[in-house]
């Protein structure tokens, strides 16, 4: 009987991804149609979960948790609410999230109201808002992978365990582009590279929308946060970025626009300012770039309060009303209000705005229809969730042994001097540093609870690197000493060192050690820092163990980089592990003792200085030294695409299949050999890059054009190709629109080159 059920399910499934755009369209303008403009407003209104929760007198959520019934009445069936999102405090475990949707979904099951309520929620590297769910490294560290395959299955995986809780929308991937480290969510961008942002971004968005939304392992993808939102100046979250249009082109927008293309159908919104225009309100970017010239379908979500913020911290709205009609006008679908207090005078103000033509009708029936044609898509209307049993895969081996892979292949290993690393069975390893003790610097933020802080909720049977190591050597070989705090409670910058006598003795005894270096983790305003330099303790301890003249390994939990310019030099081995998730810990031991290779790759330019942030595709201008009147000024500590692995991989044979481009369909084949001279099996990840040599626009040094991620085994060769298009030659000139200019050109391949022309 219950395969009988599936297979009508898949059936379902299968009928409706043959359902033709035009019938989708039709039945959406029916429902529109149908639905009087109360309705319409109420559809537009997303409440966070707590609103409909039981509160106690002084209106704090009760825990555990419990849906308030009369609060569920009224905010969904008397106010026919469309969408609720969010978690209340902290993760919850499938029963209790199956529990909340059954009871929203039961409203519109007993047909009270006519249209289901979409929930949505932050997903972000993994289901971490769902206790067991697989958690994966933060989106930095998928970008170090350069494996957009791997970033399809993460992206699957995380769909299937958010469908399982019962919620079909996840709020990622973000596709700012990370060029501001002191930016508090660096680590949740995808790095600097306008075209390695767009590969791993669009794999996530095809990741969890699968073949079909219809599917129950899909669910709706959300393109964060449209856009420049990660650019502020002073770093500072939600300050205001100054962006020019050309920049804006060539950098910030190709994201969007390559998850555009992969399907993504909803987006939110930008809650800073770009040239003193909040993203809530700029409808060149909302309406004309991404609804018109991207041909954008779906829908576009605010930010958590953004359109009051239009009024409270923007003031560019003198009061609420104003907010909701510059907003909605700019092209914004559908409001995170999110609080129960303020929603009544939302639906309010804005049904007074329609009544006075401040927002046109047709404004808003384009903004209820994009939300009722991607409900219709997600299939809510037929079955808002799925059965439990169709996710017996939530959290199994196989799911976890994925992840571990993701952070197998995002680990970067920056420096090994005279083979320090691998550990060799025998040495005696002194292992350093809160970092390595808690799952919570391996996850960072949106894990389990927002901040990511409460240690209470981490991952049953995860390991933390300290476990890791253990669970692989014993005690004789093995000695764990904290050698600093990273305090809990207050500003991460409060850590000191800790019984760094006993570190010292312990350090006299071993032939290696590895220090675990890391931040407390924070997003938001909360995560706003002023400065990329490490906490002084942790200087301090590696300072003091440097002393002893034994090996050093840095072993770098940052979610952003960090500077680590004067401990460098004395350091044998340093590996950037990011935020490798819950299966970080595993992956770090197994690449530290050689049972595995590394093939990740810096997705940024590491920093050296704390005052001078460099990208890889800076201009010669930068490059000019007055000290030593040399091109030698960009210097930084470790440039864009950079990692090491236990092979060496030799390129050569880079050739072109002819020198010149002649016309617009013309193009050219370049191909490089690459051969794995090392003793071991791995993966090598080949960049190409091209320079402009000269153009209206000073060019960049280089641009990253395409990226193939190769496995090699020992004595192996493969041969790589790449097909220059001239797409590939454009940039943004003078008038702020993409050309193409004749002229020379080079392209490049690790350390080799050849020079082509446009013609
Ligand atoms: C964040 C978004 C997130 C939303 C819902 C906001 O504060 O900026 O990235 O999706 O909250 O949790």
């Amino acid at each position: 009987m219950r395969y009988l059920f599936l297979f009508f399910l898949f059936f379902l499934a299968d009928y409706h991804s043959q359902v033709s755009e035009s019938e989708l369209s039709k039945r959406t303008k029916i429902i529109v149609k149908s639905l009087s403009t109360k309705e319409k407003i109420a559809q537009t209104c997303q409440l966070t979960l707590d609103a409909l929760l039981k509160t106690n007198a002084e209106g704090q959520v009760i825990v555990p948790i419990q849906i308030d019934e009369k609060k569920l009445t009224q905010v969904i069936e008397n106010d026919k609410i469309g969408s609720i999102l969010n978690v209340s405090a902290n993760t919850l475990d499938l029963k209790t999230w199956r529990e909340i949707l059954d009871k929203i979904h039961a409203i519109y099951n007993s047909k009270k109201v006519k249209i289901p309520v979409i929930y949505g929620v932050d997903a972000i590297h993994g289901a971490n808002y769902v206790v067991g769910a697989t958690l994966f490294p933060q989106e930095i560290g998928l970008s170090a992978t350069w494996n957009p395959d791997l970033a399809i299955k993460m992206g699957g995986i995380t769909a299937y365990e958010t469908r399982a809780s019962g919620v079909p929308w996840n709020f990622s991937p973000v596709l700012d582009l990370g060029r501001q480290p002191l930016w508090s969510r660096y680590f949740e961008t995808l790095g600097e590279d306008p075209h390695l942002a767009s590969e791993m971004g669009a794999a996530l968005v095809k990741g969890y929308q699968g073949r079909d939304l219809y599917s129950p392992y899909s669910v709706l993808a959300c393109m964060k946060h449209f856009v420049g939102y990660s650019y502020p100046n002073s770093g500072r979250d939600r300050t205001p970025a100054w962006i020019p249009e050309r920049q804006m082109k060539e950098l910030f927008l190709p994201s969007f626009k390559a998850a555009v293309d992969a399907g993504a159908l909803s987006v939110m919104i930008n809650s800073g300012t770009v040239n003193g225009i909040p993203g809530h309100a700029n409808k060149k970017l909302l309406t004309d770039v991404l609804k018109g010239e991207f041909r954008f379908k779906g829908f576009a979500v605010s930010d958590w309060e953004d359109i009051r913020m239009l009024h409270t911290v923007h003031k560019i709205a003198k009061d609420q009303k104003e907010a909701i009609v510059l907003a909605i006008n700019a092209g914004l679908d559908m409001s995170m209000v999110p609080y129960f207090g303020n929603y009544k005078e939302y639906l309010d103000l804005f049904e007074e705005a329609v009544n006075e033509k401040k927002i046109s009708k047709k404004r808003l029936d384009d903004a209820v229809s994009r939300i009722i044609y991607v409900k219709l898509k997600l299939g809510l209307f037929e079955k808002p969730s799925f059965p439990i049993d169709l996710y017996t895969n939530f959290g199994s081996k196989e799911f976890q042994a994925t992840a571990k892979q993701a952070a197998l292949e995002s680990i970067t290993l920056l420096k090994n001097e005279n083979q320090t690393l691998p550990i060799i069975k025998g040495e005696k390893i002194l292992l350093l540093g809160a970092a390595a003790d808690n799952l919570i610097f391996q996850n960072g933020s949106w894990t389990h609870t927002w901040q990511g802080v409460d240690t209470n909720f981490n991952t049953k049977g995860s390991r933390t690197i300290k476990q890791a190591f253990q669970n692989k050597m014993s005690g004789e070989y093995l000695k764990y000493e904290r050698g600093y705090n990273l305090n809990l409670l207050n500003n991460w910058e409060n850590c000191a060192l800790f019984e760094i006598e006993k570190v010292r003795q312990e350090a006299e005894k071993c032939d290696k050690i590895i220090i675990c270096l890391g931040e407390m983790p924070a997003t938001e305003k909360p995560g706003d820092i002023r400065s990329l330099n490490l906490c002084a303790a942790q200087l301090q301890l590696v300072e003091e163990m440097q002393k002893l003249g034994k090996p050093i390994i840095l072993l770098c939990l940052f979610g952003r980089p960090r500077i680590i310019r004067t401990i460098e030099p004395k350091s044998s081995a340093i590996i950037n592990a990011y935020l490798p998730g819950d299966y970080g810990g595993d992956a770090i031991v197994d690449l530290l003792l050689g049972k595995e290779n590394f093939s990740g790759k810096l997705p940024y330019t590491f920093p050296k200085y704390d005052g001078v942030i460099e990208h890889y595709d800076y201009v010669n201008a930068e490059t000019l030294s007055g000290k030593t009147n040399k091109n030698d000024a960009i210097d930084p500590q470790w440039p864009f695409g950079f990692g090491l692995s236990y092979s060496n991989y030799t390129y050569s044979n880079c050739t072109l299949s002819k020198s010149t481009i002649t016309s617009t369909n013309d193009s050219i084949i370049a191909s490089v050999t690459i051969t794995n001279t090392g003793k071991m099996a791995g993966k090598e990840i080949i960049q190409w890059f091209i320079s402009d040599e000269y153009a209206s626009i000073s060019p960049a040094n280089k641009k990253l054009k395409y990226f193939e991620k190769i496995d090699l085994l020992p004595n192996q060769t493969k041969t790589i190709e790449f097909v220059i298009h001239p797409s590939d030659l454009k940039f943004v000139g003078e008038n702020n629109e993409w050309i193409l200019e004749k002229g020379n050109f080079i392209i490049s391949v690790e350390n080799l080159k050849q020079p082509f022309k446009l013609e």
